[in-house]
């Protein structure tokens, strides 16, 4: 996969159409287009960063931060949250999504709750 066919990169590119919660330097956090529950955002790093291990610390941590800003800011929104998941995708075993050969201005993506 490569940064051209990945969605994660097309949506922080804004060639894919996403509801942006959290935008930072390193790290964009949008609305899930196929949501497992209500809440359901996916925090990605804005690099083109596939594997857990392509992660530097500093955008890991600030992938965290973001992901606990968002946790946060759902448990004291008026959706009923008695709790958060935090879910990583690491791979197709892992349950990641298939990223590449998006065709059309919605992003399939699904995924990863924070
Ligand atoms: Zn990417």
């Amino acid at each position: 996969m490569t940064a051209d066919s990945c969605v994660f990169c097309r949506i922080v590119a804004g060639e894919l159409a996403s509801s942006v919660v959290v935008e930072s330097e390193t790290v964009l956090a949008f609305m899930d287009v196929d949501p497992v529950t209500p809440g359901h955002v996916l925090v990605v790093p804005k690099a083109h960063l596939p594997e857990l291990a392509d992660l530097t610390d500093a955008v890991a941590d600030e992938m965290f931060a973001v992901a606990r800003s968002v946790a946060g800011a759902l448990r004291s929104s008026p959706l009923r949250s008695e709790g958060v998941n935090l879910f990583y995708a690491d791979g197709a075993a892992a349950f990641q999504a298939a990223l590449d050969d998006v065709e059309g201005d919605e992003a399939p993506v699904r995924g990863v709750p924070a």
